[in-house]
């Protein structure tokens, strides 16, 4: 089945068509009739399998279909972790909905609030939020879901690690209860079982290969590396691959950005991208590395979810996640769509347990990298600044585990 034999407006398959959208990917094949028929689902697909596009393609047919009534207010609310997710998914709303009048609008935090509340007064079809400055607004006045007919949920579980659940709970009260709800997510525990059926009575359930959450198009390796050496085995990744773009896993912020300064030390330009960065300067960079112009991105686990760069080819955990289920976010960073995708962990002794819990979690045995001795030492013997003053920096925090405050 095409997109152009399904049963959706015209501007729609049109913009599919121009967008090289031929083909429903397979969480796309199954959600998209269920929600066009109007009922609540649960969709859980692996990373990186266009799940995004299966709520936005039959939620904009929906949206042109009914015509907006006297009702003023956000007509689908569509809820997210982080505020680069937030954006992310209004720019996909906007261009696959650019044929039709269906307005998008992201709205988080770490931004004035005054632009904000002036784009709400002019009538916004489809909110996608994070939770908290959508919930000031809402209290303030500023924004009204008394009407809202689609709400959806996107990476449910991390907005509940995140401590949003409250929020979560509170915005539904103030929404229709008679409405569509759509959950979706790549991974699921016990947490968001409760939290969805405590908003959604009898959601279809929805899931496709369920056993392991990563995209089958990512490989994994795992190269057993004392913590000291990281870094000259991560520049001697970079070297070898110079053309490719790379996402770099650390554990902390300080750790981001002592690993950028390692690499600079060795003429390797990489850049950091973390929490504590303003909010226009991590829009600025991450719309910078999805042009290209940046190769190396460093960051923590807020770059773990949901965020889709196709030229990523190259995922680097150069500190194991402390959380196995984010070994599968990370790792989901790459092989997105079609593409094929690399995933490489660097695993020093004391992470060995970390890396036992992946792989019970995710079911399956990570492909040992065989560094012969000779190897390793070469690395690090090639490596180009062999003096560890600077390295006492590295090593630091190395017990500083990563909360999200330090993401
Ligand atoms: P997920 O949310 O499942 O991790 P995304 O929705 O971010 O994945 O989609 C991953 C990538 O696949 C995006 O770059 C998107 O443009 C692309 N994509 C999605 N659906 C299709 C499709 N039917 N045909 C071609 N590419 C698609
Ligand atoms: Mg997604």
């Amino acid at each position: 089945m095409k997109f152009k034999d399904y049963s959706i407006i015209k501007e729609l398959k049109d913009q599919l068509e121009r967008m090289a959208f031929k083909k429903p990917t397979d969480i796309q094949f199954k959600a998209i009739p269920a929600i066009l028929n109007g009922e609540d689902v649960m969709a859980i697909a692996q990373t990186g399998t266009g799940k995004t596009a299966a709520f936005v393609i039959p939620i904009l047919d929906q949206l042109v279909r009914k015509k907006r009534g006297k009702y003023e207010g956000v007509r689908t609310l569509v809820m997210v972790p982080t505020r680069e997710l937030a954006q992310q998914i209004t720019d996909v709303f906007q261009e696959i909905g650019k044929d039709t009048d269906v307005k998008t609008f992201g709205l988080y935090g770490g931004v004035e609030q005054e632009a904000q509340i002036k784009r709400l007064n002019r009538k916004v079809d489809v909110l996608v939020a994070t939770p908290g400055r959508m919930f000031d607004l809402i209290s303030q006045g500023h924004l009204d879901v008394s009407g809202v007919e689609h709400l959806i949920l996107d990476e449910a579980d991390l907005m509940l690690d995140k401590g949003f659940l409250k929020d979560i709970q509170d915005v539904v009260k103030k929404i229709p209860k008679k409405r569509q709800t759509l959950f979706f997510t790549a991974t699921i525990d016990k947490k968001i079982k409760s939290l969805a059926y405590s908003v959604v009575k009898d959601a279809l359930r929805i899931q496709i290969s369920p056993k392991n959450p990563v995209a089958k198009n990512v490989d994994h390796a795992v190269a057993f590396v004392e913590m000291d050496h990281k870094r000259f085995f991560l520049e001697n990744v970079l070297t070898e691959y110079e053309e490719e773009a790379f996402l770099v896993f650390v554990r902390t912020k300080v750790r981001a950005e002592r690993v950028v300064a390692a690499m600079e030390r060795v003429n390797i330009k990489t850049t950091f991208f973390h929490g504590g960065l303003e909010q226009g300067e991590r829009f600025k960079i991450l719309d910078a590395y999805r042009k290209g112009e940046i190769r190396v991105l460093v960051t923590t686990d807020v770059a773990a979810r949901g965020i889709d760069i196709p030229a990523v080819k190259y995922v680097v955990n150069y500190d194991l996640p402390e959380d196995a289920e984010n070994y599968v976010h990370r790792c989901g960073r790459c092989g997105r769509g079609r593409n094929k995708g690399q995933a490489i962990s660097f695993c020093s002794k004391d992470e060995e347990p970390l890396l036992q819990t992946i792989e019970e979690y995710t079911g399956e045995n990570i492909a040992r990298l065989e560094l012969d001795p000779n190897e390793y030492g070469q690395i690090l013997f090639d490596a180009d600044d062999p003096n560890y003053d600077w390295q006492k920096l590295i090593d630091q925090d190395n017990d500083f585990w990563d909360k999200e405050d330090n993401w």
